[in-house]
């Protein structure tokens, strides 16, 4: 018999092995009003707890170990912070002085509160800053009641190896010292692919498939499970066969992972030995480390509008320092921040009311931007200033008209100058680039390449714009094809304008991750390609045993023959264009 349930996948990867219920354990909190002279005894009961609690976060960070430890640790180094975040640790001292009131009691009214204040602003990102929050107070508030929090239960084996854990929810801590006991896989109740825990899974490599609703109750401790974290399910199962099928695939998923792996140390050739250039996109500042730790030679979309859902857009040293920090870690490769791509699907809640009728065309990204100067300067001021740390570029998003450019320079020009009198040296050759993802910008793009000093294919709007459908919409994404004739036509038109106006073609939209897509890209001359950082490995594996040439041929011979097939027949065309 085989009982199936099925999740998020958040990583990829299998897992075979028993199954344990994992539970962190309940947390007896007292409540209780302090007599007057107990006060300053518990404020230092509570600040101990917090040295306590940071120094278990420091042990858990250092014994992590191994090259996939970064989102990891930086997480564990995030909540140390947050320890000790005065709207947490000060206001619960503030309290206990100010209410007369233990320190488990002042710490749980204090969580409430900013979890109330997360609350009232509905965002993805804010929903793990409340993840964030609730994770720290349970450490502190197991430290407060004794129970240090990395130490697992003593019921949870000590070799996990063979063992898919089934939890609530885990929180990076102990999601890290699972990791030491070497869990083959995680299963959790609750969770997103944006949930922390799901981040350090995938930067650990440790399979799991979260949103599993029901499991701890549904499966058994001790039962047999197989999990298939790239697509989501959980098996209970004790047939032979389905184990040996699965025990396969999951050796063939390892072998080519440190192929994968493998293929980091080759030089950036083609088979034929072309150069190409491989940068990382990044989402959330997480994504940053990522991109250097993937071998990319830089970021080539940095997406801005994730910083706006949590910081207020008029705080200049909010965004330089997310840009700085950015800048650090990136140790001398080029950043690409592209700036406030507002509008359409990804408006800041202040800024809802400016969507029109039609927020795909109306209000959008350098749009939004020339019409609330104020903020845009604001936000170049910022770049520029994290520019004096390291080298950094500008990409201004949805360009439909050439003036549009010349605008943008003058406000960096302005916003240079403030700069400067504020004392600081900006790069004084910063680069700007500008979005090719409008059907205008690609008819322009040679006049737009000759003002701009790069340019970057975004072909996710490109591709809905082209063929005039809805990126999001599920009823008519069957039509959203990048392998479609007009959308390679276009494609094909921007690569021979950057090239008139001597830049190189760059691509970032979702297709420069895609390697299906990689010899058709190629074929049409484009050689830079920035992606999610998870498919670097995947990406250079296939352009290094691809020959450019003969892509370039079958793609020349597709564009001369208006009646050669286009979309899938031409991907599996291209498929067999190897060494
Ligand atoms: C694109 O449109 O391809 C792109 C990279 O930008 P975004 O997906 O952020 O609109
Ligand atoms: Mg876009």
């Amino acid at each position: 018999m085989i009982f199936s349930l099925s999740g998020t996948g958040v990583s990829d990867g299998i897992a075979i092995g028993h199954a344990h219920l994992f539970s962190s354990g309940e947390l007896e909190l007292p409540e209780y009003e302090l007599e007057p002279g107990d006060v300053s005894i518990e404020v230092d009961r509570l600040h101990q707890s917090a040295r306590r609690c940071k120094e278990e976060l420091s042990r858990m960070e250092r014994e992590l170990g191994g090259e996939r430890r970064d989102s990891a640790a930086e997480l564990l180094q995030a909540h140390r912070m947050m320890v000790d975040d005065d709207m947490l640790l000060g206001e619960a001292a503030r309290r206990i002085r100010g209410e007369n009131i233990n320190a488990e009691w002042a710490l749980d009214r204090q969580a409430a509160l900013l979890r109330r204040e997360f609350q009232r602003i509905e965002d993805e990102y804010l929903a793990l800053r409340i993840e964030d929050l609730d994770q720290v107070v349970r450490l502190m508030q197991r430290q407060l009641a004794e129970q240090p929090a990395g130490v697992l239960d003593d019921r949870v084996p000590h070799q996990l190896d063979e063992t898919v854990v089934l939890a609530d929810a885990l929180s990076p801590a102990e999601l890290a010292a699972l990791h030491q006991r070497s869990v083959a896989g995680l299963v959790t109740e609750h969770g997103s692919i944006w949930s922390h825990a799901a981040i350090v899974a995938r930067g650990l490599g440790i399979p799991m498939v979260v949103a599993v609703h029901r499991s701890q109750r549904l499966l058994r401790e001790g039962e047999p499970l197989i999990l298939d974290s790239h697509y989501g399910i959980v098996l209970a199962t004790r047939d032979e066969r389905l184990h040996g099928h699965y025990a396969e695939k999951m050796a063939l998923f390892r072998r080519n992972r440190r192929n994968l792996q493998r293929v980091l140390g080759e030089p950036d050739r083609t088979a034929d030995g072309e150069r190409f250039r491989l940068f990382g996109n990044a989402e959330v500042t997480e994504e940053i480390e990522r991109c250097r730790s993937s071998g990319a030679v830089g970021v080539g979309l940095m997406r801005t509008e994730f910083i706006f859902a949590s910081k207020d857009m008029a705080d200049e040293q909010a965004q330089f320092e997310v840009y700085r920090d950015a800048v650090d870690q990136l140790q001398g490769r080029p950043l690409t921040i592209r700036t406030l791509d507002a509008g359409g699907d990804k408006l800041p809640a202040e800024m809802q009311h400016l969507s029109g009728p039609n927020p795909a065309l109306g209000l959008r990204g350098i749009r939004m931007s020339l019409a609330m100067r104020e903020l845009f300067q604001v936000q170049l001021r910022a770049i520029l200033r994290a520019s004096a740390h390291g080298p950094v570029r500008i990409l201004l998003p949805m360009l439909s008209r050439i003036d549009e450019i010349a605008q943008a320079r003058e406000l960096i020009a302005l916003s240079r100058e403030q700069v400067q009198r504020a004392g600081v040296q900006p790069d004084p050759e910063i680069e700007v680039g500008g979005m090719i993802e409008t059907p205008a910008a690609a008819l322009l793009t040679c006049e737009m390449a000759a003002q701009l000093d790069f340019i970057s294919i975004g072909s996710n709007d490109l591709i809905q714009y082209v063929l005039a459908v809805d990126r999001q919409d599920e009823l008519v994404s069957h039509l959203f094809d990048p392998a479609s004739r007009p959308v390679i036509e276009m494609l094909s038109r921007i690569v021979r304008g950057a090239r008139a106006a001597g830049r190189p073609a760059q691509i970032c939209g979702e297709l420069a991750g895609d390697p299906e897509y990689i010899p058709l890209l190629l074929g049409l001359g484009i050689g830079e390609f920035s992606m999610p950082p998870g498919q670097i490995a995947a990406i250079k594996a296939v352009l290094v045993r691809t020959h450019a040439g003969r892509c370039r041929e079958r793609m020349a011979a597709f564009l001369q023959d208006p009646g050669a097939p286009d979309g899938r027949a031409l991907l599996s065309q291209l498929a067999t264009v190897r060494r």
